[in-house]
């Protein structure tokens, strides 16, 4: 992951304008933004998107430039403007079926749905300057600024001084406050209807100083290409959109933003060839502050923070000892195996989602082992729960 300030004053993204852009996205489609990364699409008039905070408190800025631009230029193109939003709302926040207006004073975007009714239109987008005043050097914090920059990249967008004021989705900043009072909770989100054809581009905010974004940022889901009447619940939406694998994909919880791969992690489900060897659990990807508890020389519980299906939280605990058997060494599924009876250094690695423990091989000699928690347990609506012989299923 490039962590750098690639997108600052120096032209380099001329690749860009050079190839064409991404098409329109006109049938569903589910898009995981990694957490203080951006991304961006062209959407159809009569489309809607959905934007969905995944965890909890996270602040997404979103722009957006009206297609097709004048002379092909970004740098020209119509816009959403907040200040023509807030002329139009004569200063009040946007409700529901009230539209975000373009510096030509059109509807651009309609909110459609809401179920956290707090943004913010005030702020700017965080900006490299921002972090380097508090202290961070260029190349160690993403910004806001930069992730649009790079988003709208392939529309030809190559400066920070083309970053317009952003609509700052479920930010909670009322009279210039700048505490952090995130409001979202794990599962809200809004829905806007697209008036005109556009290029929208959302930045998942890497502000995670003094406790905004709940302290620690996170991944959020933008679905698109949505009807413009849809209101069926994200997790139906989520499964039937493209490049749906469960919800959401491997990996997707990293501090970093890094999406790593669900492959290198493929490991045994237990006896048997030839099945599918996916997460089936999938814990990690609705649950965090992942920790072991040692009640005992015997009990080690596995102890997460989930999110229910209303979105709430539960903090749930599940005994790996009664999950997982020591089989000569090797760390494997099974109901009521005693695993923690022949182990020892038991640790949870890779941000909890791997358990490593040095196993016993019954002869005397101890080995290094981990397995990945996501193939087997999973959050059932805010509680931990062991797979028991779901080796067969596939995804
Ligand atoms: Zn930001």
């Amino acid at each position: 992951m490039s962590n750098s300030n690639t997108c600052g004053s120096t032209p380099n993204h001329d690749h860009n304008s050079k190839s064409s852009p991404p098409s329109f996205i006109t049938k569903p489609t589910k898009k995981l933004i990694p957490a203080s990364h951006g991304y961006a699409a062209a959407l159809k008039a009569g489309t809607s998107f959905r934007l969905i905070d995944l965890y909890g408190q996270q602040v997404i800025d979103m722009s957006a430039f009206v297609l097709p631009f004048p002379d092909n230029q970004i740098a020209s193109a119509e816009h959403f403007s907040p200040q023509y939003t807030l002329f139009s709302t004569k200063g009040q926040p946007i409700s529901v079926g009230e539209t975000l207006r373009s510096n030509m004073n059109r509807s651009v975007l309609k909110l459609t749905h809401d179920t956290v009714k707090t943004h913010d239109m005030t702020f700017m987008s965080c900006f490299p300057g921002l972090y380097e005043d508090l202290g961070f050097k260029p190349s160690e914090h993403r910004s806001c600024a930069e992730n649009m920059v790079e988003a709208f990249g392939p529309w030809g967008m190559k400066y920070l001084s083309q970053v317009k004021g952003p609509f700052n989705v479920f930010q909670n900043t009322p009279n210039w406050s700048l505490k952090p009072l995130g409001t979202s909770r794990a599962g809200d989100w809004c829905q806007f209807e697209v008036m005109v054809d556009c290029v929208v581009g959302w930045s998942c905010c890497p502000f995670d100083v003094e406790g905004f974004n709940g302290g620690k940022v996170t991944d959020v889901m933008v679905l698109l290409g949505l009807d413009k009447d849809e209101n069926r619940s994200s997790e139906a939406l989520m499964e039937q959109c493209d490049d749906s694998r469960g919800v959401p994909s491997e990996g997707c919880r990293h501090e970093t933003g890094q999406v790593d791969e669900g492959d290198e992690e493929k490991k045994r489900l237990g006896p048997g060839s030839g099945r599918s060897e996916k997460m089936l659990g999938m814990f990690s990807a609705s649950s965090d502050q992942q920790q072991l508890s040692f009640r005992s020389e015997n009990q080690v519980e596995l102890c997460a923070r989930c999110v229910s299906t209303k979105g709430y939280h539960f903090v749930s605990r599940i005994d790996l000892n009664d999950c997982l058997i020591n089989n000569w060494g090797s760390l494997e599924w099974a109901k009521g195996g005693n695993f923690a009876a022949s182990a020892r250094n038991i640790e949870l690695v890779d941000g909890g989602k791997r358990l490593q423990a040095s196993l016993g091989d019954g002869m005397g000699g101890f080995h290094d082992c981990t397995i990945t928690l996501d193939e087997r347990i999973t959050n059932e609506d805010g509680r931990l729960v062991f797979l028991e012989d779901r080796g067969t299923l596939e995804l």
